[in-house]
C-alpha cells in the first residue's frame, strides 16, 4: 500500500490560440505578484510562524504565501478543536516522489509527515483547471489541501481510514478556504451529478475525477444536515468507512 496520498489531479485543457496574448499578460502579472514575495535562493528551509511547520525548497518560492495557505488549513480545523500535533515539512519541488501519478501536483506522506507540492511553474505545466489569472490561487489551495491531510492524519480515530474519507476532509478544507471567486468558478464549471446526494463518495469516484469528487464533497458539506458535524464523523470513523468494493 502506498502511503502517498495524491493531491488534486486534473484534466488538461488546450489553451485556445486566440487568448494566447491575454494569458501572457496574466503570466507577467503573476510574476510581479509572486517573485517579490520569494525568499532568497540560498534558503533551503524556511520556518513558518507556526513552529510546527517549515518549508523546504531548492529554488525561491513564495514562502510566506505558502505558510499562509498552511495556516488556512489549520484555521479551518481549529474551529472544531482539531489541531496539527506533529511537525510538518512542506517540500516544494520540481517533481513529486516516485510512484505518483503524472497528473498529481501534490501529495502527503504520512510516515515522513511531509507534504509535497510542485513548484508553481511545474504546477502550471501539469494541467489547467482554471484561467491563468486564478492559477496561483488554486496552487495555494493545493498547499491548503495537503496540509489539511496532515491535520486530519493527526486526528483520525481509525488508524487506517479509507482513501475517500481522507480526500473528503482535505477537499472540504481546501474549498472552504479558497478565494470565493475561485470557488464560485470551480463550482459553476462542475455540473451537479447527484454524487453528494447519493452518497457516492468512494475510492472509485475519487479516482475517476478527483476535482469533481472535491467539488461534490464541498457541496455535500454545505448541506445543513452535514457541515462540520459530518467532518467530525469522518474523523471519528463514523462516516465514509466503506470501500466501494464492500457495497452490495
Ligand atoms: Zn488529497
Amino acid at each position: 500500500m502506498s502511503f502517498f496520498k495524491p493531491g488534486i489531479a486534473g484534466t488538461t485543457l488546450a489553451a485556445a490560440g486566440g487568448v494566447y496574448w491575454a494569458l501572457l499578460t496574466h503570466l507577467a502579472i503573476l510574476f510581479i505578484i509572486i517573485y517579490p514575495l520569494a525568499a532568497p535562493a540560498s534558503s533551503d528551509t524556511y520556518a513558518c510562524a507556526n513552529p510546527l511547520i517549515s518549508i523546504e525548497a531548492d529554488e525561491p518560492v513564495g514562502y510566506q504565501l505558502i505558510c499562509n495557505s498552511a495556516d488556512d488549513a489549520l484555521a479551518f480545523f481549529d474551529r472544531l478543536d482539531v489541531t496539527l500535533t506533529q511537525y510538518l515539512v512542506i517540500e516544494v519541488a520540481q517533481n513529486l516522489p516516485d510512484g505518483m501519478s503524472k497528473t498529481a501536483v501534490g501529495c502527503y506522506d504520512k510516515e515522513a509527515q511531509k507534504a509535497f507540492v510542485l513548484t508553481f511553474p511545474e504546477f502550471e505545466k501539469r494541467q489547467v483547471w482554471v484561467n491563468r489569472r486564478d492559477s496561483y490561487f488554486l496552487y495555494l489551495s493545493l498547499v491548503t489541501h495537503e496540509v489539511a491531510h496532515a491535520v486530519a492524519n493527526c486526528n483520525f480515530t481509525e488508524p487506517d481510514p479509507t482513501y475517500h474519507a481522507e480526500e473528503y476532509v482535505a477537499y472540504v478544507a481546501m474549498f472552504a478556504t479558497m478565494p470565493p471567486a475561485l470557488r464560485a468558478h470551480l463550482l459553476e464549471r462542475t455540473s451537479e451529478t447527484g454524487l453528494d446526494r447519493d452518497f457516492g463518495f468512494n475510492e472509485i469516484t475519487y479516482a475517476l475525477d478527483p476535482m469533481r469528487f472535491g467539488v461534490e464533497a464541498y457541496r455535500h458539506y454545505l448541506r445543513p444536515e452535514h457541515g462540520d458535524d459530518f467532518i467530525l464523523q469522518v474523523l471519528s470513523g463514523n462516516a465514509l468507512i466503506n470501500s466501494a468494493f464492500d457495497l452490495p
